[in-house]
């Protein structure tokens, strides 16, 4: 009888462990009679590197799925867990709020950094490369009250991707800006997560936007807040290599 189980046999690769997991993740708000079942039940596996969008009508939940990912509040049944392996921070959340209108432009990018203890220098070098990246390097000095509300987003696009997260969790941070300033900053945020292998959970209301970052679109309806729908779309990027040598990249 031969060993059934030959110590030369492949091992089955094992799936990578999902970097984030939502298991019947429900939230609702009010109570009584007046209790809104804003999201769920939902569950969901998100891959180490995967760029996940999810999708759905205003008032779905979204926002709601994001916050609780991000630890902002809890759910109030089922669980979220966030598996982190580095000491990367676990979570970033792209909004215009949490901008430090008292902090000059560069000490907002910077703050991370800061709490991360990044020396000074190259804190302040890589807090000016952002910006200048995000097209704001000459308001490196400036304060947040004097901005347009698409440069504050810029300011907290800078922010959130200075201090190269582990996973990072945006709800609709484009949503503010003009056509060809969006189409610059999501190419720019697909090279990053691909060089980084940054997992991310990117939420839309824009189908469009959707399909054209998502390696999967997840779609949701509205009351409650459930995934109905899940798509990848069929010229999804490679998640490895250089982009712009993908075939269907080349002319
Ligand atoms: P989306 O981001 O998809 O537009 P949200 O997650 O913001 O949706 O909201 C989902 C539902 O939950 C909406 O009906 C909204 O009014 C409600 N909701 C969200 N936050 C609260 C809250 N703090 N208190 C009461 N209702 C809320
Ligand atoms: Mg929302």
């Amino acid at each position: 009888m031969g060993d059934p189980h030959p110590s030369t046999s492949p091992p089955t690769p094992t799936p990578a462990a999902p970097k984030l997991r939502a298991q019947a993740l429900t939230r609702s708000f009010g109570r009584g009679a007046k209790t809104l079942t804003a999201l769920g039940p939902v569950d969901l596996d998100i891959a180490p590197a995967e760029f996940t969008c999810i999708v759905g009508p205003s008032g779905c939940g979204k926002s709601t799925l994001l916050r609780i990912a991000a630890g902002l509040i809890r759910p109030s049944a089922g669980e979220l867990s966030i598996r982190t392996a580095s000491p990367r921070p676990a979570a970033m959340i792209f909004q215009d709020y949490g901008i430090h209108d008292w902090k000059t432009v560069l000490a907002n990018v910077r703050f991370g950094l800061d709490i991360q203890r990044v020396p000074r220098k190259e804190g302040d070098a890589r807090a000016r490369d952002w910006l200048a990246r995000m097209g704001l390097a000459e308001f490196a000095g400036a304060y947040p009250a004097a901005l347009s509300g698409g440069m504050r987003q810029r300011v907290a696009i800078a922010r959130a991707l200075a201090v190269e997260p582990e996973l990072l969790l945006m709800d609709e941070p484009f949503a503010a800006l003009d056509a060809q300033l969006r189409t610059i900053l999501q190419d720019e945020l697909l090279d990053l997560t691909q060089t980084t292998r940054t997992t991310t959970l990117f939420i839309t209301h824009s189908l469009e936007e959707a399909i054209v970052l998502g390696d999967r679109v997840l779609v949701m309806s509205a009351r409650p807040g459930r995934i109905i729908a899940e798509r990848r779309p069929p010229f999804a990027r490679p998640r490895t290599g250089d982009v712009r040598s993908a075939p269907e990249f080349t002319a």
